[in-house]
């Protein structure tokens, strides 16, 4: 029977609330979908892990809510059992499971008290979901075969047995299991070990799917197309390559739209529209929100801020303003990465984009998006003038560029509260806003201090903006001696 499915990303620091959820499921419902899949990770409320149930992750009684005020909409979990694990492995009790300490995302399948943990997991999630479909995820375990016991086994085997397994284990439950397709693409010898009736998500959101598609038809599997809504790579959604990626997929019998991430600013509400679109069978995005109350504000942000400069413009790899501005506890990564594009006539022209975006917001959740990056790029300006103002001498100028750049931060902050509150948004955002400010205001004091240089000498501005600048450390030991931060 054919199956349509879109996943909604409840893991990466997400918390929803039943309202959230509700009004999720109910599309779902209404808009020519069978069933959502709820992508967990670490952030479902497993009984036999109670060490990790982060605050506002999704619990088996929320499941049972759902699942019986939308009877008609399959609730599908997405859990993970190898990769992905990073939710689990970073914590005090989950640490022992890790392939490398304190490195990655994949746990160790030669580890027995992994095998029964993750069995257990698995059991917790037949238990909790009344779902056919079982998806144990399997995808992007890349650190195959890296600790001592997995380097005596062949990577084919390793995987194979430990997902086939889970895989058996679900179907003795009277259940169908899934996995992503990527790890038996890379290894097709393990697909001799996987039960022939687990389905196979085939995520390509790149090029053309069919090759793979065919090939793991041909070893006698049932396969699920997936699309993806490109929001990981891009400042909100990249309209034009979202659009090409479903259109390639939308006729398929079985088709799985995908949504990941709406950490670091994203906003799943912003999305409902292509949602909706793909699960309706229309692939012209543009349309869907041209249809809405979204008309200007999708076209600025979803194609001309995208065609404003190499900044925005689309690629494969997750959102890099994004990431420096928010994730490492460093925005000026962002500046000494992004000032040569935005501090000149393509920065001008996105941060027009940007403002007039401002002026078609049609509510909060859309204008979280937009002052990100308008945002976004007035801090990379600022910072940029602070560089120039500190090379040629001139520490009591920088400090004057950088000043503002605080309340730039404060800002950013309570738009991640409204997210966090009005979309079931990250919980972690507000607290990296808070950590970016705080280093903007660290570095400003560093610029009186040493700025003249008084210390004898000028620390690079690469230098003085680092966290771990420390006076008098000229020849920067803590960048130089890298290994001593490995632990392995
Ligand atoms: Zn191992």
């Amino acid at each position: 029977m054919p199956l349509r499915l879109w996943t909604l990303d409840v893991a990466r620091e997400q918390s929803f609330t039943d309202e959230h959820l509700d009004r999720w499921v109910s599309l779902t419902g209404q808009s020519g979908y069978d069933g959502i899949g709820l992508y967990l990770e670490h952030r479902f409320a497993y009984p036999s892990a109670p060490w990790a149930h982060g605050e506002g992750c999704i619990t088996p009684e929320q499941v049972a809510r759902l699942e019986q005020k939308f009877p008609q909409v399959q609730i599908i979990p997405f859990i993970n059992v190898l990769g992905h694990m990073e939710g689990f492995l970073y914590t005090e009790q989950g640490k022992r499971f890790a392939e490398e300490r304190f490195k990655g995302l994949s746990a160790c399948p030669s580890n027995p008290e992994f095998r029964q943990f993750v069995e257990r997991l698995v059991d917790d999630t037949i238990t909790s979901f009344k779902s056919d479909l079982i998806h144990l995820g399997g995808d992007e375990t890349s650190q195959l075969g890296k600790c001592p016991a997995c380097a005596l086994r062949h990577k084919e085997e390793l995987y194979g047995e430990h997902v086939g397994a889970l895989a058996r284990r679900v179907l003795e439950a009277g259940r169908r299991p899934a996995i992503w397709a990527d790890m038996l693409l890379e290894h097709p010898v393990a697909m001799n070990l996987i039960p022939k009736e687990t389905l196979l998500f085939v995520w390509e959101y790149f090029d053309d799917p069919q090759p793979a598609a065919e090939m793991l038809r041909n070893a006698g599997f049932e396969v699920v197309l997936c699309p993806t809504l490109h929001t990981y790579n891009s400042a909100w959604l990249n309209l034009r390559q979202s659009e090409r990626n479903i259109r390639s997929m939308i006729h398929e019998p079985n088709f799985c739209l995908t949504t990941w991430e709406y950490g670091m600013m994203g906003n799943v509400e912003t999305l409902r529209p292509a949602i909706v679109a793909a699960g309706v069978g229309n692939p012209d995005l543009m349309d869907a929100y041209e249809q809405g109350h979204a008309k200007h504000w999708a076209r600025l942000m979803g194609v001309e801020l995208v065609d404003s400069g190499p900044t925005f413009a689309e690629g494969r790899h997750r959102s890099s303003l994004r990431s420096r501005l928010l994730l490492y506890g460093n925005p000026f990564l962002a500046s000494h990465m992004h000032a040569e594009s935005l501090s000149g006539p393509a920065g001008e022209l996105a941060l027009r984009i940007a403002k007039e975006a401002e002026f078609y917001t049609p509510d909060n959740n859309f204008m979280c998006v937009t002052m990100l990056v308008s945002k976004a790029i007035e801090f990379v300006r600022l910072a940029d003038q602070a560089r120039q103002s500190y090379a040629q001498g001139l520490p009591g100028i920088a400090v004057a560029s950088l000043a503002p750049c605080r309340v730039i931060f404060d800002d950013l902050e309570r738009f991640a509260v409204a997210n966090r509150l009005n979309a079931g948004g990250s919980r972690a955002d507000e607290f990296r806003c808070r950590q970016a400010k705080a280093h903007v205001e660290r570095v400003i004091r560093r610029v009186r201090d040493f700025g003249a240089g008084q210390l004898g000498y000028m620390p690079s501005w690469e230098t003085i903006t680092d966290p771990r600048f420390t006076p008098h450390d000229q020849g920067n030991w803590w960048r130089i001696n890298a290994w001593g931060e490995e632990l392995a």
